[in-house]
């Protein structure tokens, strides 16, 4: 018995330890304030348990560490910082040690912009997030409006910060290509690659309710597949259970009730 409460308490002591030290790293600490904010706007975070929802609050503070959050025309408020973060967070939640390494700012821009990264023209803005290549390497681009609309109550399946840092996951292996290489266990990359196409087609018939964006490219296709898996699993399990499994064993993450 007396064996059994000793090692309890050594376990409960090095979890505390952990925890400390880990404090000491993030500069970016979480006010009660911003808790609240998350709980309020950031669905998936409000589903989590108590034990998760630590943990994705070190992974926030962690996220926050490294990238910056800079407005272009506006002033970053709090809640933006965090919808940035949490769009991060939510893909590789169940990832061990994940860092972003390809991205250091994301800038906010208030609505959609145009290739010329402009967003006062009245038209040709249809671009409502990206990820910098080239001389724009390590930086990524948002809407405000977008990333604001993808965390509201009628996103539907639709959700551009995710979409915007699956396609970094994707860029992790050096390609943006729609096959995750570190998450996709070599054998399932040929039935992944068919399943996309499959699905393209699909869509180009007319005949499946993915947004047709899926269909420019394999990456496209993989970053809005990906924004219904987050938003509204349960229906992509109903609709695409194959895809729902494939993206199930990429993310490590099981989100539908069913
Ligand atoms: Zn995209």
């Amino acid at each position: 018995m007396l064996y059994i409460l000793v090692a309890i308490a050594l376990v409960i002591g090095f979890t505390l330890y952990q925890r400390g030290r880990k404090r000491q790293l993030t500069q970016v600490i979480l006010t009660d304030t911003q808790r609240k904010l998350l709980a309020t706007h950031i669905g998936y975070y409000s589903n989590l348990s108590d034990i998760d929802k630590a943990y994705f609050e070190d992974k926030i503070e962690q996220f926050l560490d490294g990238v910056r959050v800079e407005g272009v025309g506006l002033t970053v408020t709090d809640l933006d910082r965090l919808m940035v973060a949490s769009s991060a967070v939510i893909p590789i939640f169940r990832f061990k040690d994940w860092s972003y390494r390809n991205v250091t700012n994301v800038l906010l821009y208030p609505d959609t912009f145009d290739e010329q990264y402009q967003y006062e023209a009245t038209d040709g803005r249809n671009i409502a997030g990206m990820v910098g290549t080239g001389y724009m390497n390590g930086q990524m681009i948002l809407s405000r409006n977008a990333l604001v609309k993808g965390f509201s109550s009628g996103a539907g399946k639709e959700n551009t910060g995710i979409h915007e840092f699956v396609h970094l996951v994707d860029k992790s292996d050096g390609a943006t290509d729609g096959i995750p290489e570190g998450f996709l266990p070599f054998e399932y990359v040929k039935p992944w690659v068919r399943m996309m196409h499959q699905e393209i087609h699909k869509i180009e018939a007319g005949h499946s309710d993915i947004n047709p964006y899926a269909t420019t490219n394999e990456a496209e296709f993989f970053a809005v597949v990906s924004e219904y898996f987050f938003e509204k699993p349960d229906q992509f399990q109903t609709k695409h259970p194959e895809l729902y499994d494939m993206l199930s064993k990429i993310f490590g993450q099981d989100l539908a009730k069913g």
